[in-house]
């Protein structure tokens, strides 16, 4: 197990096994700006330039190809659910195309791995084929991106945007990370294509600043109505625990040993 390719913590990343990264760096910049005024930027950001600068050695803006761990799934020993890009955007613009095949290909060969996929650019979904164990998903906008701030219109654009956009995705587990839930969400969801959604507070450091509880009772009320799975994030505080999965279907390990 490499660098690029570790477990995960359940303090970390809870609802995956794996994080693997073939491809690495970001040109997104996301910015979160808190309830307080501070600004939190991006976690995979903060990894690669404080904790993981010898791998990241351009910064994090800089577009890593890492052929070499192209085959880590193929090494596990039982299927598991893995995060397919936490140290960067698979779908940013760019990522070139044939790098992106490589990966999908990857997965196609691996049916017996669920890979959770998490894009803020999401137009470009559109143009690839996804094998049906990629769950193909979407983030909720951040304050800023690339350099600009969003206004609260431009969120709910580009929310609408993604979700219109998943309805085009033919694959089993179309999901959103509504992590920091930080406005109303929930009436952008109505008649979403969601099968999984994971809600989240927003953090900024050791610092938590729990969504308003109407926002969580409203979204929850409406993923409920629609069957969405939900998955709550460990920072969030309710008064009940959710930590479901979308069902998959089940692939024997192909090719691999036991
Ligand atoms: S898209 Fe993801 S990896 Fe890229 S800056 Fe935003 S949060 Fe970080």
């Amino acid at each position: 197990m490499n660098k690029q390719y570790k477990s995960s913590t359940r303090r970390g990343i809870e609802w995956t096994d794996y994080t693997w990264n073939p491809v690495g760096g970001c040109q997104h910049g996301c910015r979160w700006t808190m309830p307080d005024g501070s600004v939190a930027i991006c976690y995979a950001e903060l990894v690669a330039e404080r904790v993981a600068s010898e791998i990241y050695v351009h910064g994090f803006e800089h577009h890593y190809w890492r052929p070499d761990v192209l085959k880590e799934p193929q090494k596990l020993k039982k299927p598991a659910r893995i995060f397919l890009d936490s140290m960067s955007d698979l779908m940013g613009h760019w990522v070139p195309d044939a790098q992106i095949e490589a990966v999908l290909d990857v997965c196609r060969q691996t049916p017996q791995h669920q890979y959770q996929l998490l894009t803020k650019n999401a137009p470009r979904l559109t143009k690839f084929d996804f094998p049906s164990n990629v769950w193909v998903g979407v983030s909720a906008p951040p304050s800023m991106i690339m350099g600009k701030r969003l206004t609260h219109l431009q969120q709910v654009r580009m929310v609408e945007r993604q979700l219109n956009t998943l309805k085009k995705v033919q694959v089993p587990v179309r999901w959103m990370s509504i992590e920091p839930l930080s406005f109303d969400i929930a009436p952008l969801l109505k008649d979403s294509p969601l099968e999984w959604a994971v809600i989240g507070a927003a953090t900024n450091g050791k610092k938590t600043y729990q969504p308003e509880s109407v926002w969580v009772q409203k979204t929850l009320d409406v993923l409920d109505a629609q069957g969405t799975k939900v998955f709550f994030k460990g920072n969030l505080e309710w008064h009940e625990w959710r930590e479901e999965f979308p069902a998959v279907k089940e692939v024997a390990i192909v090719g691999n040993s036991p």
